[in-house]
């Protein structure tokens, strides 16, 4: 019951959260979480439904009542975490469920959920990385780095996860997470 819970992670602009949105279209039986952070929306997100916009005292309330079952501090200026509850409620419900975190966050589910399966989201080069980040364009040049630097240190986490998944595609990310998850 508790492998029903997949954590996907792996480095900044990867794709985790394109991967994650295809696959909850395809798979409205996952339960995907939605995380509470103190970053403020981007235009087009959602509150409660891209992510809990909270404020720095409400995610202070957060951690110190123990609703999260993993938060970090993500590129050195948001807080972002995982409430605890309704993963736990999903799971135990025989709901596979997927939380996609950094690799902080990722690293302290290991130790508190170790039953989970650990997901790494690999881009198929640090070149490719370093494009899509651009592409982006949602950040500031100087953010842009800090993030790069963070990716950099990132990619060698990858053999401390059960299985790497490289984002060639989306379609086919999604369907080897999808054979990852058993579902
Ligand atoms: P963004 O601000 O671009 O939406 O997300 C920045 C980073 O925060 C992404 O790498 C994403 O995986 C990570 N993130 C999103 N939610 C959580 C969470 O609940 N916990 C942790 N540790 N990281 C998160």
């Amino acid at each position: 019951m508790t492998s029903r819970l997949t954590v996907l992670s792996g480095p900044t602009a990867v794709g985790k959260g394109t991967v994650t949105t295809a696959l909850a279209a395809t798979h409205p039986d996952v339960f995907v979480s939605v995380s509470a952070t103190t970053r403020p929306p981007r235009p087009g997100e959602v509150d409660g439904q891209h992510y809990l916009f909270v404020s720095e005292a409400e995610f202070d309330e957060l951690v110190s009542s123990g609703l999260l079952l993993e938060w970090a501090v993500v590129h050195g200026v948001h807080r972002y975490g995982t409430p605890r509850a309704p993963v736990v409620a999903a799971t135990e419900s025989g709901r596979p469920a997927l939380l996609e975190i950094d690799l902080q966050g990722a690293r302290q589910v290991r130790t508190s959920w170790p039953e989970a399966r650990f997901v790494f989201l690999a881009p198929p080069s640090f070149d490719e990385l370093q494009r899509r980040l651009v592409g982006r364009g949602t950040e500031t040049p100087a953010q842009r780095e800090r993030r790069l630097q963070t990716a950099h240190a990132e990619l060698e986490a990858a053999s401390e996860f059960d299985a790497v998944v490289v984002n060639v595609s989306v379609e086919q990310a999604v369907a080897d997470l999808v054979a990852l998850m058993g579902l």
